[in-house]
């Protein structure tokens, strides 16, 4: 109900698409080819119903709210097949054991980038990490669970939305890295407070579609620097760690 009524909202079914000139002009700058037809997919599939505005416009992916068919929101990823970093992509991609890409194709690369996130959050809330549940991924779109209020509005980044007890906070979330590396056997790779969600004082971990398994060569490097991340933008919060004291603590076997 909050929803349907903003004029702003987007119908994703083509059929029942409007031409008016806001339409064509999100069509023209966000949505190439492949991503209108994806997205359409999966409006017919059912896993969405109407598109709303950016929650995120980041360098490689935007982040949109969507509204199901049962009025509940989703978070809807969508990578942008043109200004994607596709160096990065192969390099976390080649040490990974359940991926094997071997073309130069850029398409292929961001699609198989999209599916190793969709796997990396299975795996981690299989093991009891707070991440977004994963819903759905196809092609570059990636469809997970919407974390945020009954209204829609977006969980903030720790970055943007400092936990009210910092000693409070870095404990829970030493708990979750814990998991993530322990459980889940995975390291993120890109782990701050951009990319921790702060969720009525619980920290969400988002963003893991550069996320390795421990096997790869290059998890042990992306854990120490992940760790001395964390414990720079703690200390600064006021709460008294050291590396150490992590690595001993999510001590990954
Ligand atoms: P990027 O590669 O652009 O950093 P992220 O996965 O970090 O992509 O998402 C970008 C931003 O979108 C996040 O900082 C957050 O504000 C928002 N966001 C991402 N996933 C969700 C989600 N599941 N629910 C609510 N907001 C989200
Ligand atoms: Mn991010």
């Amino acid at each position: 109900k909050v929803a349907k009524a903003d004029a702003k909202h987007q119908k994703i079914h083509s059929e029942k698409r409007r031409k008016d000139s806001s339409d064509r002009k999100t069509g023209n700058e966000i949505f190439d080819k492949i991503t209108l037809e994806t997205l359409y997919k999966l409006a017919n599939q059912g896993y969405i119903d109407v598109l709303n505005g950016a929650i995120s416009t980041g360098k490689e992916a935007n982040v949109l709210t969507g509204i199901t068919d049962d009025e509940k929101f989703v978070a809807v990823k969508i990578y942008r097949i043109a200004t994607s970093d596709f160096k990065k992509m192969d390099y976390y991609l080649k040490g990974d054991p359940r991926f094997n890409v071997k073309t130069k194709n850029k398409r292929k690369i961001i699609y198989s980038w999209v599916t190793k996130e969709f796997k990396n959050l299975t795996r981690l809330h299989t093991a009891g990490v707070t991440v977004p549940e994963p819903i759905t991924s196809s092609n570059n779109v990636l469809l997970i669970e919407f974390i945020g209020d009954e209204d829609g509005n977006p969980a903030q980044p720790v970055k943007n939305q400092p936990p009210q007890d910092p000693d409070d906070f870095w404990n829970k979330l030493l708990v979750q890295l814990k998991l993530f590396v322990n459980e889940a056997k995975l390291v993120h790779g890109d782990l701050s407070n951009y990319n921790i969600l702060n969720l009525n004082e619980e920290p969400v971990i988002i963003d893991v579609s550069q996320s390795v398994v421990l096997d790869n060569p290059i998890s042990k490097e992306l854990l120490e620097r992940d760790i001395n991340t964390l414990v720079r933008e703690y200390t600064k919060l006021g709460v008294e760690t050291s590396f150490d004291e992590v690595w001993e603590y999510v001590n990954p076997k």
